[in-house]
C-alpha cells in the first residue's frame, strides 16, 4: 500500500481522489488549505486517511508539512498536485462586475439565477460584450491564478522531492486541463488557461530532468466535472473526474511525462 499526499482534498475533485485511495487501503495526507475543512471532509473517510493544513501558496505551510510528514511517514509515494482555482475563485471585490453579482447573489437569489441564465444568451446576440479574453484580463489576475496552479505545484514537488525519493517508486500527477492544451488555446478563460499550459510545460521538464532517478511525471484533465469551479452544468460527475488520478497513483506500470484523460493519453 502507498502513502500519497493530495493537495485540495477537502472539496471537489482532490476529496474524491482522496475517497477512491482510501478506498483501496491506501495511506492518504489529505492537504487542505484550512485544516477544520479538512477534518470535516476526512470525517467522511476511514481512519486510515491523515489530515494536514496547506496552502500551497505559502512557503512556510509546505515547509511545515514537509517536516510533519517527513517525522510521522519518512516518505512518500505519490503526490497529486490538484490544488486549484479559476477565475470564479479570485476576489471578486477587485472589479466592480463582480461587486455587483456579489451583492445580487447575497440577496436576492431569485433575480441573481435569471441574470445567469440570460448573460450567455445577451452575449451570444452581441447585446453585451463578449467575455474577457487575453487582450483584456488583468494581470494581476493572471498572477494569482499562476501562483496557486502553477508556482503552488512547483514549490510543492520542490520540497518534496526528497520524500518521494525515499519511495521505491515515486509518483508525480498533475491535475492538469484540456483548456490548457497549446493547440487549442483561444483567449477563454486566458489566465486559468494559461496557468495549466505552463503546468504541462513543467510536467514534461520534471519528467525529463527526473528521468532514471526512480521518479514518474504526468498530467491528467479530468474532464468538466461537477464541482464548485466547474459548475452544475457540467456533464461529468466527480467520480469520472478523479479515475485518471487515482489510476496513474496505483496502475502498476505507468510511463513518465505524459497527459491524460480518461486513463488514453491526448496531445499537450
Ligand atoms: P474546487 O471544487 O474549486 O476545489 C479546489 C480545491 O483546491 C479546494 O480544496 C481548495 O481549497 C483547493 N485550493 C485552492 N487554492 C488552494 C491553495 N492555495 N492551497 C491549497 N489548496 C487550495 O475545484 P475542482 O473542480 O475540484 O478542481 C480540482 C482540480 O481539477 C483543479 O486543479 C482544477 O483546475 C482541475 N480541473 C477541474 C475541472 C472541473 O471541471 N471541475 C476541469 C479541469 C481541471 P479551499 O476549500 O480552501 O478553497
Amino acid at each position: 500500500m502507498k502513502i500519497i499526499l493530495v493537495t485540495g482534498g477537502n472539496r471537489g475533485i482532490g476529496f474524491e481522489i482522496c475517497r477512491q485511495l482510501d478506498n483501496l487501503g491506501h495511506t492518504v495526507i489529505l492537504g487542505s488549505r484550512e485544516l477544520g475543512k479538512g477534518l470535516a471532509a476526512a470525517a467522511l473517510l476511514s481512519k486510515n486517511v491523515v489530515v494536514k493544513q496547506l496552502d500551497v501558496t505559502s512557503e512556510e505551510s509546505i515547509q511545515n508539512l514537509y517536516e510533519s510528514i517527513k517525522t510521522d511517514f519518512g516518505k512518500i509515494d505519490v503526490l497529486i498536485n490538484n490544488a486549484g482555482i479559476g477565475s470564479n475563485a479570485l476576489d471578486k471585490k477587485e472589479t466592480l462586475a463582480g461587486g455587483v453579482k456579489n451583492v445580487f447573489k447575497a440577496n436576492m437569489p431569485g433575480v441573481w439565477k435569471t441574470v445567469k441564465t440570460a448573460v450567455p444568451v445577451l452575449r451570444k446576440v452581441g447585446i453585451i460584450a463578449q467575455k474577457e479574453g487575453a487582450k483584456d484580463v488583468s494581470i494581476s489576475s493572471v498572477k494569482q491564478i499562476m501562483e496557486t496552479n502553477f508556482y503552488g505545484t512547483w514549490r510543492m514537488i520542490q520540497v518534496f522531492l526528497p520524500l518521494l525519493q525515499k519511495s521505491k517508486e515515486g509518483r508525480i500527477i498533475n491535475v492538469s486541463s484540456g483548456m490548457g492544451e497549446l493547440q487549442s488555446l483561444t483567449g477563454d478563460s486566458p489566465a486559468y488557461s494559461l496557468s495549466k499550459s505552463s503546468l504541462n510545460a513543467l510536467t514534461i521538464m520534471f519528467s525529463n530532468e527526473l528521468k532514471g532517478r526512480g521518479i514518474s511525471v504526468n498530467a491528467m484533465c479530468p474532464g468538466w466535472v461537477k464541482t464548485d469551479m466547474g459548475g452544475p452544468d457540467a456533464p461529468r460527475y466527480v467520480g469520472q473526474g478523479a479515475d485518471t488520478a487515482v489510476w496513474l497513483a496505483t496502475e502498476k506500470e505507468i510511463p513518465t511525462g505524459k497527459f491524460y484523460r480518461d486513463r488514453q493519453e491526448i496531445e499537450w
